[in-house]
């Protein structure tokens, strides 16, 4: 067996079967028995609860390609590059686009997987398409952006149809016509001279304030995804807590900030074990020495329970959470009438 425990941001001790590290592309093809494994990058939204009782697939690709056009510039970026060194890159040599998702942990293959997003600004702007490899299939495929179902913190990367796919590759297209994106609060108060650099700098100083650093607290980030109600139940919630943040999704429905219901609900002092909740950003689980996979699951249950029956709303982790067989289905979090 092999510890996972420095694999995860949220430094559980489980462990796996064995680790593979994955340098190059042709390594994939020779896989057998893709059903037994867990493909990994950085572990920073990856949280095992227990000993894993397969393979973990550790995506070391290394490698930016950049071609110039007249209006953008198209990179071909390998998966096991990190997220943040590429935007530092981008910013570096003169390709802004990419600073409002500065310091945003993990690696560029998985970045599609949730369609990260920060500072009102998400990945999906700036994919060309993904380039990657069906462990099951042995098919090699390249899927246009319009073929990859990006949504908030979601992709259809993240559907069962996708579950062997490893992402090898990002293509990225960034425009060269280029305007500061300064909607998000912390920005607002920037003028719109603001160079890239500048932006980056910000987000940077902003992050640091609000999130726990993963290598200081262990974390995964934030642990919930924020829950899109329709429009009735915000109207409820709007009579009941008239200063309740909103952010308008469509016509239909809103996202409401899980940290602020977490945070209300006066959920922030909740600790089962070293499983705790962090005390700045309520959206925040946090492993305060040496948290179990069960702790921090109680932890979750107990939230997502008591927000449910306060506000009436289902919070769903955002995480990926798995267990000794693999990845935790979202029903296994509802499973206590919430
Ligand atoms: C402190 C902190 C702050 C964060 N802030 C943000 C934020 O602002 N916005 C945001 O969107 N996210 C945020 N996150 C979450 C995290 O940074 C992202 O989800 C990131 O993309 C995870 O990268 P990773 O390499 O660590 O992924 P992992 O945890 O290794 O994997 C995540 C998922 O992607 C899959 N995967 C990984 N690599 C591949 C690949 N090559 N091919 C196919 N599937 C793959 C895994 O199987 C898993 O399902 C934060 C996390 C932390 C710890």
């Amino acid at each position: 067996m092999v510890s996972l425990k420095d694999k995860h941001s949220f430094r559980i001790s489980a462990s796996a079967n064995e680790v593979i590290s994955v340098t190059h592309r042709d390594q994939l093809s020779e896989l057998t028995n893709p059903d037994e494994l867990w493909i990994l990058g950085e572990g920073t939204n990856t949280i095992f609860t227990e000993d894993f009782q397969g393979k973990i697939l550790w995506i070391q690709l290394r490698g930016i390609e950049v071609t110039e056009h007249s209006d953008a510039w198209s990179l071909q970026v390998a998966a096991g590059e990190n997220w943040h060194q590429l935007v530092e890159y981008t910013l570096l040599h003169g390709m802004p686009g990419l600073e409002n998702l500065a310091l945003i942990p993990g690696s560029v293959g998985a970045a599609p997987v949730q369609n990260i997003g920060a500072y009102g600004v998400e990945l999906s702007e700036f994919i060309e398409a993904v380039e990657g490899y069906d462990l099951k299939t042995g098919e090699a495929r390249y899927l246009p952006k319009d073929s990859c179902g990006f949504s908030y913190r979601e992709s259809v990367f993240k559907t069962p149809e996708f579950s062997h796919f490893v992402i090898t590759d990002v293509h990225l297209r960034i425009p060269k016509d280029w305007a500061p994106t300064l909607s998000y609060a912390d920005l607002a108060d920037m003028p719109s001279s603001s160079t890239a650099h500048e932006v980056m700098q910000r987000v940077i100083t902003v992050r640091r304030r609000k999130l726990p650093d993963p290598a200081e607290i262990p974390n995964a980030g934030s642990f919930f995804k924020n829950p899109v109600v329709d429009h009735t139940r915000l109207k409820m919630l709007q009579e009941k807590y008239p200063t309740m943040p909103v952010y308008p999704v469509d016509d239909q429905s809103s996202k409401i900030p899980a940290g602020w219901l977490i945070d209300k609900a006066g959920l922030k002092a909740l600790q089962v074990g070293d499983a705790g909740v962090h005390e700045q950003q309520a959206l925040v689980l946090v492993n305060r020495g040496a948290a179990s996979g069960q702790e921090l699951s109680q932890l979750a249950h107990q939230i997502i329970a008591q927000v449910h029956d306060i506000y009436g709303v289902k919070l769903e982790p955002e995480v990926r959470l798995l267990n000794r067989s693999g990845l935790i289905p979202k029903s296994h979090w509802w499973q206590d009438g919430a």
